[in-house]
């Protein structure tokens, strides 16, 4: 008889009964077994039993297989994160843990692939987690390991050729970042990088507060030079060649400052200053020999009346003479002298005349020299580099921004493309409405040329109705987005003639820079893509082959 008290016997019965009736001797038919012989009820169905029956072979491959992959906006301290977490607060409930897992690993699946060059990596994403990490167990922590003489190198270059050159104005920050580079460079340990955290951390916030202390005089500087400006703006309103200036000036310092538009306007002021010099020098000469002859006229003036107050005092002697003497002879002295004098008045008078005349004529040419000579210098006032209609850069502002911006790119190693737009069937707008209409149809198409491209983008009037835009440290596609964007701007800002809202469209070729090609070449290639848009339909952008 069997001890149902004492488990030994229980068990070995159990087995006995195993065997007997031939069931294999698992954990769960030995339990079973036991079970009955002890007399207890049956145990409960194992929960384990319907686990292993789930596919854990496949969820672990898959687990390792998500784990390996890169996933934007995940890592793998974040996915180790989130393991543990299911490990901890499933781990007891086989079942659940393998739904919770399957779920887990699922939603890593569902993540987008992180685009290549994209590493997301625990290192690069959190150094301080990774490295603090090395008892999780893993791959965070080795790779932090082998990381960081990375990330130190990528550390040091940054201060090295992102932040020195651009503050080579202090030169104590400068310099200070050249260190700083070095000590990244060196840190080797834990207690070096703290370190380095700490200096850099230092170094951000005097950085900031400089930049802060920069920008504030540069707005308190434009400040001034705005007041400036507008003060002098109203002292010479009636200097036509200087309020040109003064307006180029006002255009310069009207936000968005660029550093293309104050080139420009250097520039176009250089040119100013130069020629004013040469017309200056022949106003100032022309004025003098006004004044010369003014003077010489008031001298004649001035003479003439002398020489007719003493033909009046000779005239009034000699009737006096006349009124006193009765002796005909005497009488006849008197009026040949009195002939022979006003003979000499006439010849006088005449004289200056003539001279007055003369005079005068000069200084009618003095007057129309000064004239011509204010007019030169007023127009050299403008914008040398615009054009006069729309206030686009004109071909000779074009010709050097085209020199400017090719040396640029070719020293940053930067894209750049050209566009040339011609506004679609513009001759039948000046047909209809008027040659006038058609020249505020340009002033508006550069108006909103100029709001709809980025404010590093030049404007250039190339012909008539044909513009040209330079497109710095922009590729062929991303001209193509601006051009388009340009296209949606104009249809959706109509203009407007006499209160008539007139569609304007454009075709336009676009071409990017070559190295060493000439200007030439690039817009030749951006018009003959112009003409394939003109040809098929206009109204469209196309990119050069
Ligand atoms: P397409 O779509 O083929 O370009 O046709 P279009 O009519 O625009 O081209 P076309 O070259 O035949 O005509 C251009 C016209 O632009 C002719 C010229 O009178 C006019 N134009 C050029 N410069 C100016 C300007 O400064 N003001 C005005 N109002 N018209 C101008
Ligand atoms: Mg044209
Ligand atoms: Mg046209």
């Amino acid at each position: 008889m069997t001890n149902t008290d004492n488990p030994t016997d229980i068990a070995r019965e159990a087995l006995k009964l195993l065997a007997a009736r031939r069931l294999a001797p698992t954990p769960d038919h030995f339990h079973q077994v036991y079970h009955e012989i002890a007399g207890l009820p049956p145990p409960p169905e194992k929960p384990e039993a319907a686990a292993d029956a789930k596919p854990w072979n496949k969820l672990v491959r898959e687990l390792l297989k998500q784990w390996d992959l890169k996933q934007s906006g995940l890592n793998t301290v974040k996915k180790k994160n989130a393991l543990e977490r299911v490990l901890i607060n499933f781990g007891a409930d086989s079942p659940v843990l393998f739904d919770k897992l399957q779920a887990l690993v699922q939603a890593w699946a569902r993540n987008k692939a992180a685009p290549p060059g994209v590493e997301v990596d625990e290192a690069a994403a959190s150094p301080a987690l990774a490295a603090s990490n090395g008892s999780g167990g893993g791959n965070g922590a080795d790779f932090a390991v082998e990381a960081l003489p990375q990330l130190r190198e990528v550390i040091s270059q940054a201060l090295l050729v992102g932040v020195a050159p651009r503050i080579s104005q202090y030169k104590d920050l400068a310099d200070e970042a050249l260190m700083l580079a070095q000590q990244a460079k060196q840190a080797a340990d834990q207690i070096a990088l703290a370190a380095l955290a700490k200096n850099l951390k230092q170094y951000w916030l005097k950085l900031a507060l400089r930049n802060e202390t920069d920008t504030e005089v540069m707005e308190g500087l434009l400040r001034l030079l705005r007041l400036l400006v507008d003060n002098i703006g109203e002292l010479v309103v009636e200097d036509q060649w200087m309020t040109g200036q003064i307006d180029v000036m006002r255009g310069v310092i009207a936000p968005p400052l660029t550093p293309q538009m104050l080139y420009a306007a250097e520039q176009s002021f250089k040119d100013v200053v130069y020629k004013q010099g040469t017309l200056k020098h022949g106003l100032t000469e022309a004025k003098e020999t006004l004044k010369n002859m003014v003077a010489t006229f008031i001298d004649r003036l001035g003479e003439m009346s002398n020489s007719t107050g003493e033909y009046h005092q000779k005239i009034g002697r000699y009737a006096e003479e006349i009124g006193k003497t009765d002796d005909i002879y005497q009488l006849n002295t008197i009026l040949e002298g009195l002939l022979n004098d006003t003979r000499g008045m006439q010849l006088d008078i005449q004289r200056s005349r003539d001279e007055m005349v003369e005079t005068q004529h000069q200084v009618t040419v003095a007057e129309e020299k000064i004239q011509a000579l204010e007019l030169e210098l007023s127009e050299a006032s403008e914008m040398v580099r615009q054009d006069h209609l729309t206030g686009a850069l004109n071909r000779r502002g074009m010709d050097e921004a085209f020199e400017r911006e090719m040396s640029r790119a070719r020293r940053l190693e930067a894209p750049l493309c050209v566009a040339l737009l011609d506004v679609d069937h513009f001759k039948k707008l000046n047909d209809t409405y008027g040659h006038e209409a058609g020249d505020s149809a340009l002033i508006h198409l550069v108006r909103v040329v100029k709001d709809a491209v980025r404010p590093t983008d030049i404007v250039s009037r190339y012909g008539g109705e044909e513009f040209l835009i330079l497109l710095p440290a922009t590729d062929e596609e991303e001209a193509l987005q601006v051009m388009t964007r340009v296209q949606r701007e104009l249809t959706r800002r109509f203009f407007l003639h006499n209160n008539q809202r007139l569609l304007m469209t454009f075709s336009a070729g676009l071409s990017q820079w070559r190295e060493n090609e000439l200007p030439e070449a690039l817009i030749s290639r951006a018009d003959g893509a112009l003409y394939r848009a003109k040809a098929e339909g206009r109204n469209r952008v196309i990119a050069a082959d």
